[in-house]
């Protein structure tokens, strides 16, 4: 097959391909799969908007999804090829930033694997998330380019136009095909706009921000924290909305609707505040083919479901009136008037829309003028329920609704454990590869010393794997026979790299006064900060510093390592999450909405190490007690201390020795003379003085758990026992789960 097409594009064999070749080959072969694989449907459509897609790569995603992935890489064995090889060439699309992104990537392969009609909206940027590099023990973010002359975007001849305040812009479509696994093929929509010029970036990802023309779809925001180009921001959104909008009436009118009856024809799910203008907008369109306002609201109210991502309310978006003003004044009247009649009904100024200090909560907007509210995991929706958005629940209880996240087993494990996905076909049929829950059927086999051994070596080759792939492509040396724990996700004070950084300082401090582990530690990071994260950056030097140091140190570096990667992104984390032995997933409870990666390691026999927060709560339940170490104050002992500003991490540092020797190891003379004075000491004195994260409250019974999960690793046979657990009630996180419920409870297509 593949053979044909290279013959046909390149006039040569296989054999005399190089992997480039092949693999533009392959792409051109399978978009004109994909593209056959798609039906035209009247029906009820889902549009999932959404200001991020982390896709990852596409390739051998898309050919498990058709069915020829095992036919392609034989045949590119028989002639001496490597299909690794071959997914190396290409570009990894960084358009998310982490678990949010990577989630509506997971619920497009679901909703077309499950053969509904849905297709994902959002924007093309160009060079997506920065790229990270480390320079002097230091993250710089450099561009990272995705787009070559063939990639994975169909350009559409599909155009809209976009009034801004000041001017005009025509947008032009791009889709991504998204297989369905042995199913139809949906589209992800991508909008950009023809003037966006890539040179004016200068120095790193520096650019001028007031130029909109050029810039609009450059970069994707690099997150909340961030409070620079918050104007930018506001332009993109828009953009993507209005576009959407546009998009949504014109195939709605098209399948037949009257556009009073939208609902029947659309059902949009907002992912995360970024498209709540699509409210307002969508308002304003249908006043705009001459419907009343008060019924287009009604219209609008019934298409919408919002979906709530956080409970930190500094990531809550709340843009000022007056920028909008700047951007879509042509929305503010709409929004006004969505304002006075919340403010009519309700008498409780935190429900309003517009707020005394004139700013817009974009969540409001989400909650009074949709149908459905959801968290994305029990806990968390539980919180909103009872603290956070307790008075919207109070008004609206019908609204709120749970939907535990999930992740596509396709990517997360047929594709980045092959050798383990193999096995379990072999062991309980290929049935759990459509119906994840089948993955219970393995506990016929707990008993089975050979099965368990098997999970074993399976587990033993991915590290080979990940060790060769880590010295290959960051030129960094593992041991693949100590134990791999490993924390990659975004880096945030509340998910407490910190902690984990400091209990290295302690091992490090221990080998060094002649304590020595049973079996060598490699502590693995991967995490990018935002760029105008301090403290978080000064986490990531830490890290870096205490790498240095360890892997240097010929005393300690036989039993402890400390490896960081760069640039921690999907490609990435297919490879880390096989070899992973101990998944780290210790954030602060209450603050952590899900998690997916905790999933991500389940299913692929890590054991999880992991405060009672988010899904790790729900896997907790499934594997019980026995097969998860659980530590620290619950999700209630934390809240009450921020209702009653009670924690006082001095007091913490002050009580304890060892806390205080690890913490001021931070700004000891053996850091300080790899380190930086600046950030050392901003960091230590933040662990002090702020630390709005409780590290210091938790930190102990880390350590301690620590221990006794190094220790459990000691008895192979007792930790293959928990590994087949794990990996057998993992089917619960499969996203088709999640879109069943979705479906179910909001969609109804
Ligand atoms: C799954 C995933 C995440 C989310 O990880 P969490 O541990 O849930 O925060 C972030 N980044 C990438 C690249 C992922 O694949």
């Amino acid at each position: 097959m593949l053979a044909e097409i290279l013959q046909k594009k390149y006039n040569k064999t296989l054999k005399e391909c190089s992997n480039e070749e092949i693999y533009f080959g392959l792409l051109e072969m399978t978009k004109e799969m994909a593209e056959k694989k798609y039906i035209k449907d009247t029906n009820k459509k889902i549009y999932y908007i959404s200001a991020e897609f982390l896709i990852g790569k596409l390739l051998s995603n898309n050919l498990i999804n058709l069915g020829i992935y095992d036919e392609i890489r034989e045949e590119l064995k028989q002639s001496g090829k490597s299909i690794t090889e071959v997914e190396n060439i290409e570009l990894e699309p960084s358009l998310g930033n982490g678990g949010l992104g990577r989630l509506a990537a997971c619920f497009l392969d679901s909703i077309a694997s499950l053969g509904l009609n849905g297709d994902g909206i959002g924007l093309n940027y160009h060079f997506g998330l920065f790229k990270q590099v480390f320079e002097e023990n230091l993250q710089k973010e450099t561009i990272n380019p995705w787009i070559t002359d063939d990639s994975w975007l169909i350009k559409r001849d599909k155009s809209y136009r976009v009034n801004f305040k000041d001017f005009t812009v025509k947008s032009k479509l791009y889709d991504i095909a998204v297989t369905g696994y042995d199913n139809r093929t949906n589209w992800l929509h991508l909008f950009d706009i023809e003037t966006v010029d890539e040179s004016i970036v200068k120095d790193g990802i520096s650019f001028e921000k007031s130029d909109i023309e050029k810039n609009l779809t450059l970069f994707l925001y690099p997150d909340d924290s961030d409070e620079k180009g918050e104007l930018l921001r506001i332009y993109q959104q828009y953009f993507m909305v209005s576009n959407a909008a546009q998009m949504i009436l014109e195939e709605c009118i098209l399948k037949g609707s009257n556009l009073h009856d939208l609902y029947d024809y659309a059902v949009i799910q907002i992912n995360d505040t970024h498209p709540t203008m699509v409210i307002p907008e969508l308002i304003r369109l249908l006043m705009e083919r001459g419907i009343e306002m008060d019924e287009a609201i009604d219209i609008v109210s019934k298409t919408c479901a919002y979906t709530n991502h956080t409970i930190l309310s500094e990531a809550l978006e709340k843009w000022p009136i007056k920028y909008l003003k700047k951007v879509v004044p042509h929305l503010l009247p709409i929004i006004e008037v969505l304002d006075n009649k919340v403010r009519r009904k309700f008498d409780d100024p935190t429900v309003a829309i517009i707020d005394n200090q004139e700013r817009v909560h974009m969540a409001h907007i989400d909650i009074h003028y949709g149908f459905s509210v959801n968290g994305v995991a029990a806990l968390h929706t539980d919180i909103l329920k009872q603290n956070e958005l307790n008075n919207f629940y109070k008004i609206y209880p019908e609204k709120f609704n749970n939907k535990t996240n999930g992740i596509t087993f396709r990517r997360w494990l047929l594709h980045c454990n092959y050798d383990l996905a193999a096995f379990l076909t072999d062991l309980i049929g290929d049935g759990f590869k459509k119906d994840a829950d089948q993955l219970e059927r393995l506990l016929d086999f707990k008993e089975d010393a050979n099965v368990l051994n098997t999970l074993l070596d399976i587990k033993h080759r991915n590290k080979v794997a990940l060790k060769e792939y880590l010295f290959k492509n960051q030129g960094i040396e593992v041991d693949e026979n100590s134990i791999f724990d490993i924390q990659i996700k975004r880096l945030h004070e509340y998910k407490r790299q910190q902690m984990n950084a400091l209990y290295i300082i302690h091992k490090y401090l221990e080998i060094k006064n002649g304590k020595i582990p049973t079996t060598p530690i490699t502590l693995i990071f991967g995490a990018k900060a935002a760029p105008a994260y301090i403290i978080a950056k000064d986490i990531i030097h830490l890290i870096l510093c205490l790498q240095e140091l360890i892997n240097n140190d010929k005393e300690v570096n036989p039993y402890l390592k400390v490896v960081m990667v760069e640039n921690y992104n999907v490609t990435l984390a297919e490879k880390l999450i096989p070899a992973c032995d101990i998944s780290e997933q210790i954030s602060l409870a209450s603050k952590e909405a899900s998690g997916t990666g905790n999933m991500k390691f389940m299913l692929n026999g890590a054991i999880t190490l992991g405060t009672m927060d988010g899904a790790n709560v729900e896997i907790a339940e499934l594997v019980g007690e026995d097969n998860i170490y659980i530590f620290g104050k619950s999700s209630e002992e934390v809240i009450s201390h921020y209702e009653n500003r009670d924690y006082v991490s001095k007091d913490y540092y002050n009580k304890d020795k060892e806390i205080r020797q690890m913490v001021d190891f931070i700004v000891s003379d053996t850091l300080m003379k790899i380190g930086k004075k600046e950030n050392l000491e901003r960091l230590h004195n933040e662990l002090i003085n702020k630390d709005w994260f409780m590290t210091l409250l938790d930190i102990k019974e880390y350590m301690q758990k620590k221990e006794e999960i190094l220790a459990d690793y000691e008895d192979r046979e007792k930790w293959s026992k928990m590994m087949l657990e794990n990996i057998s009630r993992a089917g619960f996180f499969s996203s088709d789960r999640t879109i069943l419920e979705y479906n179910r409870d909001i969609w109804n297509v």
